[in-house]
């Protein structure tokens, strides 16, 4: 069973308010396979930063090529809690040579930072902070095989589209 993350655009405080009710955009295909059987599979609890509950992302499950779907807010990369604003902040001011900020914890900082040391040097040479983003690679996960933001960019349907930018220094 195949199971891929769709970054979709998530109010937080309302699915926070609203629980299970929470209206999910609902894809209109299978990403992977193109059905258009794709039905609710469930919830899954997921940490937030700000949030001292677990909220429910929606799952849907494809019955063709069995793949199984997760929602989560394309505020916040798979597996962590922080906005990826500001993990991505916090990269930024350490490449500059700058300290990390006081507002979050240093053990967390520091686990984004040695993220980033391993995805800057996957592909051998030394790339760069920004570069890597603009490339949707997940730049602080310590992951080797899910570092790519977006799951399945070959079915990528538009409303799904992970698109941003970096701020500029
Ligand atoms: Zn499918």
């Amino acid at each position: 069973m195949v199971t891929l993350i769709l970054y979709l655009s998530v109010d937080l405080p309302s699915l926070s308010s609203l629980g299970k009710a929470y209206q999910w955009i609902r894809p209109r295909c299978c990403l992977r396979c193109r059905s258009t059987r794709v039905w609710g599979h469930g919830y899954v609890a997921r940490y937030f930063d700000g949030w001292k509950d677990p909220l429910w992302l929606k799952r849907w499950r494809c019955p063709d090529c069995r793949t199984v779907f997760t929602g989560r807010p394309d505020t916040h990369w798979r597996g962590f809690h922080s906005p990826w604003s500001v993990i991505l902040e916090v990269l930024r001011r350490k490449v500059l040579g700058l300290t990390f900020v006081l507002e979050l914890s240093r053990q967390r900082q520091q686990y984004w930072w040695r993220g980033f040391q391993m995805q800057c040097r996957v592909e051998g040479e030394a790339r760069e902070l920004q570069q890597l983003f603009a490339e949707g690679v997940i730049v602080a996960t310590h992951s080797l095989t899910d570092r790519a933001i977006t799951s399945a960019p070959e079915a990528l349907h538009p409303i799904f589209a992970f698109t941003t930018r970096v701020r500029s220094p």
